[in-house]
């Protein structure tokens, strides 16, 4: 299945959908059509006001307001709310029409997401940074959906990670890498709390010291109990939201929450990693900023036990 139709079902779900109910509202192209025009009128209006029955219809290119009206009222209930002139509602400014349900407007989101931007690749284009293995060049390429961040000497990958395309849209390629920082920091951040970036269900983490992962003594491994979303990153990505980190970089004129996380070696390579103990797991990271270090050492959970600055 691919992305955009997983996030689909998953919205679906938060609309009260199993899956199967989901495709089946979903797996008609008349109702696919009424959301993106949905979609498109919600967009390029002015004001807050819903859509009308007109306006919707004037989109969809179906001559038959009976058979578009039946597809409407089957989208109402999950997708779609109609907005009626009655009761303490009602006055001269009121109007009747359609608007989105929030899963409705995330199931929209992740179909079209691409459809919107016309562009769906990029690169490679350069990156800022340098291989953390080699010192060479970093460019930065966007296909099916994943970016991917290698040395264009030893071809290691610092990072490679799933963006929507939409994150194209309006954007310069730095504009685009800058986005794509956030993005992945942010889905690091809210994983070490425990909070599965997909679906917002409970995430288990464990920090493994024997790893499949190329030239990765030390991994990370985040489980979604829910909706089996699974990351595998260094351990230092996760840390760029604990304080002591933040605080010790940013008291050296370095803000972790703006520059692009791969450029610092420690976050997606195991360069300043040490496997301290094995059982129970402790591994510490040596952060070098400006002269200092920062040692930071962790559990099997990612819990930060020690921390210690050598300056
Ligand atoms: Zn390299
Ligand atoms: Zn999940």
């Amino acid at each position: 299945m691919s992305r955009p139709a997983e996030e689909a079902v998953e919205h679906a779900s938060e609309a009260g959908l199993d899956p199967a109910e989901a495709f089946a509202l979903l797996g008609n192209e008349t109702r696919i059509e009424i959301l993106q025009a949905l979609h498109l009128a919600t967009t390029e209006r002015e004001d807050d006001a819903p859509v009308t029955f007109s306006a919707l219809y004037d989109r969809v290119d179906l001559d038959d307001s009976a058979h578009f009206n039946y597809h409407l009222q089957q989208l109402l209930d999950h997708f779609v709310r109609k907005v009626e002139c009655e009761g303490a509602d009602a006055g001269d400014d009121c109007t009747e029409g359609y608007e989105f349900r929030t899963p409705g407007w995330k199931v929209v989101r992740s179909v079209f997401a691409g459809t919107f931007t016309g562009r769906s690749e990029l690169g490679p284009v350069d990156a800022p940074g340098v291989c953390y293995e080699c010192g060479g060049d970093l460019e930065a390429t966007y296909a099916n959906e994943m970016l991917t961040v290698a040395c264009t000497d030893c071809r290691r990958t610092p990072v490679n990670y799933s963006f929507p395309p939409g994150g194209l849209a309006d954007r310069t390629p730095d504009e685009f890498l800058d986005a794509f920082h956030h993005h992945v920091r942010h889905h690091y951040c809210l994983a070490a709390d425990g909070v599965c970036p997909e679906c917002m269900g409970r995430m288990e983490t464990e920090v493994e010291t024997t790893t499949a992962v190329p030239d990765r003594e030390v991994a990370v491994r985040h489980v979604c109990r829910r909706c089996d979303n699974r990351l595998t990153s260094a351990v230092g990505v996760n840390l760029l939201d604990a304080a002591p980190v933040l605080t010790f970089f940013s008291e050296r004129g370095v803000d972790l929450t703006t520059e692009p996380f791969w450029t610092h070696p420690w976050a997606v390579s195991d360069v300043h990693t040490t496997v301290v103990s094995e059982e129970p797991v402790r591994v510490r990271l040596e952060l070098p900023c400006a002269g200092d270090v920062l040692s930071v050492t962790v559990d099997e959970t990612l819990d930060v036990l020690d921390v210690d600055r050598a300056d």
